[in-house]
């Protein structure tokens, strides 16, 4: 059933379950901080890797921290890097603790990542929800590769609280950051199992399921879901990281997930796709919608609103025929509005998942 849990953090509570609107480099992108809490989001995610190459956490301090920075007050989680790193750096190389790799924005310079420095950058750009460096494995993978992600990944778990704890020893408790684990394992039954049993042992305020929407099929992902979750703490935060489609929300938000973070509402918005007619059935059984292709021709005199079903600004005012104008006119307006109705969409859904 859906969980309806209190995350507390140093900037207010946040009722599960969630969706944390992405702001990679310090921006949910075409919208301001104002209009992403107007919209109903409780917490916003940002990226360290992004931030810590550009503009580079230093500057965001002498700011005073993110949220001082980009104008949000409530809570902000930072992932710890590690995903991107795997992911967007094109050489990378696991040694001596840590993971060195080259920055794509300005020619390759190095730069070397460890647990302790994915925490020291987090706490400068002022993190509520720190997450640990993990090694995040590809797939398909092997079940060799999988163990030695696992492996690294409890290690590094283990020093990035030892070092958290040290930094925090003199802050009173109400001030820290809270600090989640991530559990690897990839599809693995017996590698998932090992890897929360080592994560738990180590202890955090959260857990957070790593390695999944990575090309998995979904039925895999569940059944990742299956074998993790009857394992964790019913008094403590899930976090599944990347997902996902409404439907997969809903599904993994039965299965007892919290928290969840995702492109895809952000990302669709920008090129013209529109998630419309949110329909969620009373018990949870399913939940449907359409999504809009914004560029079709039929929709080129169609002075309806966009979704009538929906209460977003943008469906307040503006109409099929002239969102798709804006579309094939590129008009930067079109990001704004399509970002507005995507974001209310899948924080909407949330809200109906929470009233249940
Ligand atoms: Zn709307």
């Amino acid at each position: 059933m859906i969980r309806d849990l209190k995350v507390k953090t140093r900037k207010g509570d946040i009722i599960t379950p969630f969706f944390m609107p992405i702001a990679t480099k310090g921006a949910v992108k075409n919208l301001t901080c104002e209009e992403v809490g107007a919209l109903g989001a409780q917490i916003i995610l940002s990226n360290t890797y992004h931030l810590h190459l550009r503009p580079g956490e230093d500057l965001i301090e002498k700011a005073g921290d993110l949220h001082e920075f980009m104008k949000w007050d409530g809570p902000i989680l930072t992932d710890s890097g590690g995903y991107q790193v795997f992911s967007l750096a094109k050489i990378r190389k696991i040694k001596e603790g840590g993971v060195e790799f080259q920055s794509p924005y300005d020619g390759g310079t190095k730069h070397f990542l460890t647990p302790e420095k994915a925490i020291d950058i987090q706490l400068k750009l002022g993190s509520d929800i720190i997450m640990v460096l993990d090694v995040c494995a590809p797939y398909p993978c092997s079940k060799g590769e999988a163990l030695d992600a696992l492996a690294t990944t409890t290690d590094w778990a283990k020093r990035s609280r030892d070092y958290f704890d040290e930094k925090m020893k003199d802050v009173p408790e109400e001030e820290r950051p809270l600090l989640f684990g991530i559990i690897q394992g990839s599809v693995y039954d017996d590698y998932r199992a090992r890897s929360a049993k080592e994560i738990l042992e180590i202890g955090f305020d959260g857990y957070a399921i790593g390695g999944l929407a990575v090309g998995e099929p979904g039925k895999e992902m569940f059944k990742v879901l299956d074998k993790v979750l009857p394992l964790l703490p019913e008094d403590r935060p899930r976090y599944l990281m990347g997902v996902g489609k409404p439907e997969q929300m809903l599904e993994a938000g039965k299965k007892g997930i919290d928290m969840f973070d995702c492109v895809l509402p952000t990302r669709n918005a920008r090129h013209g796709y529109l998630f419309t007619g949110l329909d969620l059935e009373e018990d949870l059984s399913d939940v449907r919608y359409k999504v809009v292709r914004i560029n079709n021709e039929k929709y080129k005199e169609d002075f309806g609103s966009l979704d009538k079903t929906c209460q977003c600004p943008t469906c307040q005012k503006y109409t099929r025929a002239y969102l798709r104008h804006l579309y094939m006119s590129e008009e930067p307006l079109f990001m704004r509005l399509a970002t507005i109705h995507n974001l209310w969409f899948y924080l909407d859904l949330m809200k109906r998942m929470r009233d249940v």
